[in-house]
């Protein structure tokens, strides 16, 4: 299947909008726009335009790739305090302070209001644009003191807008998180996209207007390095999400230069690349191997809550390579692999979509990070 241009991208999602089984895209050809000359979207009811690739800096360390990411024109970025112990967030503010950066970026930073200063301090900045704290479990969304803490932020002028980093529960999430009416936006785990309920709680969340930019929905596997068709899958799913799931802006991790020109290349040149076989194919082989964070196993039992987390965390050892982070991770969880019961870790693995092993991936979390 061959690259598509960006304007028969916007033809092709159209057209793909008719198909009722994926729902109708957000992709018109009156919203065809670009920003910094790269294909942009406007985040929902926030107004902010972003790229449509945007910059995850869980792997950044230096500074001088961020510095790149915006000269390249990606305007749309994200880190954490948590990341690489705290050198991505110090990478960022050595950017924004040495080449005067800040202003030509969306920052978006996984962190509450109550605790930004700190960030706001290293960062160099007064401002962030967006906060995505973690919530975790259903009930933080109803918790007033979220809500009222931003409010304070934002009329101090250091935030602008507030969303939710979603990881757990995904569908019930993303209905909550929109029906609660304070969220303007949400980094959400598309690990579930497969799930038509998922499909649709998207739906009726960019219907709402949160903008929506995604994680988790593209190979574990950094893109450096990856065949040609692993290199069309990543193409395949990003197009996917952009043009028929809903997504404003896909969140690719970039630690190198390469990466960057990888994820570059592909917003300027091959967005609309799309093969349904290939997305079919990826899915179907995260089959026994990638929690879906769909919530099933939750469900069924309390401590079914540290799953997910926990089999994440050892994807982040394992797959990312990213271990001081997945330790770190690890060590902050209340439960821990040996404090779960064998039972009730067996009844999870009874009802999880995704026949995970979880006995045994929650054993080797444990023998990895523990
Ligand atoms: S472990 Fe299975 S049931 Fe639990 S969240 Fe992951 S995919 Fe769903």
């Amino acid at each position: 299947m061959k690259a598509l241009s960006r304007r028969e991208f916007i033809r092709t999602a159209a057209a793909a909008a008719a198909l009722p089984a994926v729902g109708a895209s957000l992709l018109r050809a009156d919203q065809e726009f670009t920003v910094n000359g790269l294909p942009a979207s406007v985040l929902g009811r926030t107004g902010l335009k972003v790229t449509r690739i945007s910059l995850g800096g869980v792997l950044v360390t230096e500074p001088s790739l961020l510095v790149k990411v915006i000269d390249e024109g990606i305007n749309f970025v994200h880190t954490s305090a948590e990341y690489t112990n705290g050198r991505s967030l110090e990478a960022f503010g050595k950017a924004f302070k040495d080449k005067g950066l800040r202003q030509k970026v969306v920052l978006a930073i996984k962190e509450r209001p109550e605790a930004i200063d700190s960030c706001l301090k290293t960062l160099g900045t007064d401002y962030i644009d967006i906060l995505v704290p973690p919530l975790t479990s259903l009930p933080e969304f109803d918790d007033q003191s979220l809500p009222e803490a931003f409010e304070k932020a934002k009329k101090a002028g250091k935030a602008g807008f507030l969303g939710w980093a979603g990881h757990n529960n995904t569908t019930e999430a993303f209905r909550k998180g929109t029906q609660v009416g304070w969220f303007d936006v949400t980094l959400m785990s598309y690990a579930n996209i497969k799930n038509p309920s998922f499909l649709e709680a998207a739906k009726q969340a960019s219907q709402a207007g949160i903008g929506i930019f995604t994680m988790k929905g593209l190979p574990k596997r950094n893109a450096v390095g990856a065949s040609e068709e692993e290199r069309n899958t990543y193409t395949t799913l990003c197009s996917s999400m952009l043009g028929r799931q809903y997504s404003h802006s896909v969140l690719a991790s970039m630690g190198s230069f390469q990466s960057l020109d990888f994820f570059r290349g592909m917003l300027e040149n091959r967005l609309g690349y799309f093969d349904p076989g290939l997305e079919e194919r990826y899915w179907a082989s995260q089959e026994g191997s990638y929690c879906a964070m769909c919530g099933a196993c939750e469900k069924v039992c309390p401590e079914g809550r540290f799953v997910p987390p926990i089999i994440r965390y050892r994807m982040y050892w394992r797959d990312y390579g990213m271990k001081d982070y997945a330790r770190a991770c690890y060590s902050k969880l209340e439960r821990k692999a040996p404090e779960l019961s064998p039972g009730r870790l067996e009844l999870c693995e009874s009802v999880c979509p995704r026949r995970l092993p979880i006995r045994e991936m929650v054993a080797e979390a444990h023998a990895l990070l523990g």
